[in-house]
């Protein structure tokens, strides 16, 4: 689903990305492990995009976004989901205005917006929710707003850019087991970045460990991590 080939990326004379290659199979949730400066992050800018590569090539689903004019790329970036840390939600719309953000701007017409925003809202547990303002909710529930916003588009991929790191605990568990689930139901592709070996053992199928830029070792989980 997702191929990533020989990626490499500078910053001045920074190597953030080092030569990266990564598979992740289709219905996989994929886990990228490493410190701080890992370059985890470039990385996932660059899956979908928003960051471009210095050289390599990253195909998700059958394209190679990194041969696509911007006009198509900005299509099929549709068809990728990505959600944050700091869950980066429009704070002056409602929860459903920000679900509805990315339906707006692929121009999908009010009464079918409504519906699928509705559905949404329903699929992460917030049913009810729509017209509170994200001050209104406590970070997990920010999270489900993230996630549904990041599910408008029906992607058939989710980026994850440290979606737990900003919660606590019980509140973690919670929204991995909400990923779980939409990968179970949906067939949803994750790859996710995160500096906790906690998240990977609880919801990953394969991880690669990530430093200097560069991946380390790459496989199962149960090959890689050994519980002791
Ligand atoms: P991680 O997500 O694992 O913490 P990053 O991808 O953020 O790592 O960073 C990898 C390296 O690239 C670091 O040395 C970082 O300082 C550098 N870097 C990341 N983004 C930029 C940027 N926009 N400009 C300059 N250097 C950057
Ligand atoms: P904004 O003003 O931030 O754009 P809207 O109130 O226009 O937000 O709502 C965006 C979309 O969500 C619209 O399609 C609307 O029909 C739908 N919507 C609005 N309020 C709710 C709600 N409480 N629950 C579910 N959907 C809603």
């Amino acid at each position: 689903m997702i191929q990533v080939s020989g990626l490499r990326k500078l910053y001045g004379d920074t190597v953030a990305l080092d030569g990266v290659d990564l598979h992740v199979r289709e219905g996989e949730i994929h886990g990228v492990l490493g410190q701080s400066g890992a370059g985890k992050s470039t990385l996932l800018r660059c899956v979908n995009l928003l960051e471009r590569p210095t050289a390599g090539t990253v195909t998700v689903a059958g394209q190679d976004l990194t041969a696509l004019p911007s006009r198509e790329l900005n299509r099929a970036r549709q068809r990728i989901g990505m959600i944050h840390q700091h869950f980066a939600l429009l704070s002056s719309r409602t929860v459903a205005g920000n679900v509805a953000f990315p339906l707006e701007v692929m121009g999908v017409p009010r009464a079918e917006r409504a519906r699928r925003v509705a559905e949404l809202l329903d699929l992460v547990g917030l049913s009810g929710r729509g017209g509170d303002h994200p001050h209104q909710l406590s970070g997990g529930q920010k999270q489900r707003v993230g996630i549904a916003r990041a599910l408008a588009g029906n992607p058939s991929v989710l980026l994850s850019d440290e979606a737990t790191s900003a919660l606590d605990p019980a509140t973690t568990r919670s929204i991995l087991d909400l990923l779980k689930r939409l990968n179970a139901e949906l067939g949803l592709t994750i790859l996710l970045i995160t500096h906790e070996m906690n998240v990977v053992k609880s919801i990953c199928d394969s991880v690669a460990i990530m430093s200097g830029g560069r991946i380390e070792e790459s496989g199962a989980i149960a090959d890689l991590i050994r519980t002791p």
